[in-house]
């Protein structure tokens, strides 16, 4: 395995270069079940040995524990800085939402202490369809702004489940203030609405970063945890696609995240990883793509199985005006 490389690719203008997988970090936070330390560094190093260059975490994850754990990853292997890109985010917390100036200025030092690092590469704000967008515009960006220009973030980004939030938010902000989305739950087998949305994104230069390729467990062998917030047609619709694949001797998250990593337009695809068994599998899954491609009599069984619920997702965020 480790004589094939993992593809990177450009994240929109900033000229970052994000590994095609991201290791999504709420797992460190035990929002999938518990992860003990040793495990978490096992694979964190397991990563960046087969090319991962990509950590995502937040405040929000396990109430900080995200942060620490993969802070404390990074610090005991050393990894020099200039090699890994790592994001976090503001706004999202466990007691609850707030994208107030003071509290996302307050936040970056709080994070930035818990992850050990002098600065991040991408602060997100952290799924905006939470807050007032009109807020987002006016107040949190050009307080992000402020963060880029003290050197704690190079980029900001803006992250959220409903499409039209993006929109909404680079229609309004002065261009070039929003560098990066990170989207999830919309670029996997069973929802691609986002692949409506990539030509207006590149068309504003921003970067892509699309998390969940297995729809947070939906379409893992294990299934879905229990506050997974899908219909029961879409829980049950998705096992049984997954049971497919197996009988078929392969599984349906290699499948899942080889649909995801298909389009070049996206920049990264993030996936929460918790052990070296995971790292492994999906940057074998990656670099089989690239060699064999795609099953696509497969594929074309699995979406025929989730055609029922294809594009069904569920409701986020507070009613805005
Ligand atoms: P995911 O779709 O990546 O699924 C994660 C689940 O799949 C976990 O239970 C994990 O253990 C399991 N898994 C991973 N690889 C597997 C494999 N090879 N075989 C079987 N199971 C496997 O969902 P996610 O973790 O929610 O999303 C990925 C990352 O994206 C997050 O960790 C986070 O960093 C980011 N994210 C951000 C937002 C946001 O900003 N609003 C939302 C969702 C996710």
């Amino acid at each position: 395995m480790e004589n094939c490389e993992l593809e990177q690719r450009a994240l929109g203008s900033t000229g970052l270069k994000l590994s095609c997988v991201g290791f999504g970090a709420s797992p460190l936070g035990n929002v999938f079940g518990l992860v003990s330390p040793d495990d978490a560094i096992v694979a964190v190093r397991r990563a960046i040995d087969l090319g991962i260059n990509f950590f995502d975490t937040s405040p929000y994850y396990g109430a900080t524990l995200s942060e620490t754990v993969l802070g404390n990853c990074l610090h005991e292997l050393g990894i020099p800085r200039d090699q890994i890109v790592v994001s976090t985010k503001c706004g999202r917390y466990a007691d609850g939402f707030d994208f107030s100036a003071e509290r996302v200025t307050r936040s970056i030092d709080e994070s930035l202490e818990r992850l050990r690092l002098d600065y991040v590469d991408i602060l997100h704000c952290h799924d905006i369809e939470f807050g007032s967008l009109d807020q987002i515009v006016n107040e949190t960006i050009p307080a992000l702004q402020k963060l880029k220009a003290a050197g704690k973030t190079r980029f900001i980004g803006i992250t959220g489940l409903p499409l039209r939030i993006f929109t909404y938010v680079l229609d309004r902000v002065p261009p070039g203030s929003v560098d990066v989305i990170l989207s999830y739950c919309h670029y996997g087998i069973n929802d691609s609405t986002l692949a409506d949305l990539l030509p207006y994104l590149k068309s504003k230069g921003v970067g892509v970063i699309s998390a969940s390729p297995l729809a947070m467990g939906l379409l893992t062998e294990n299934g879905p945890p229990d506050w997974h917030p899908a219909s029961s047609e879409l829980k049950t619709i998705c096992r049984a696609a997954a049971i497919h694949c197996k009988e078929k001797g392969t599984s349906i998250s290699k499948l899942s995240l080889q649909y995801s990593l298909i389009n070049k337009d996206i920049s990264s695809v993030l996936v929460g990883m918790n052990s070296v068994g995971q790292v492994e599998e999906n940057v074998t899954a990656a670099l089989e793509l690239c060699g064999a491609g795609i099953d696509e009599k497969l594929l074309n069984e699995v979406e025929n199985i989730l055609e029922p619920v294809k594009n069904q997702t569920w409701p986020s965020g507070i009613q805005q005006r």
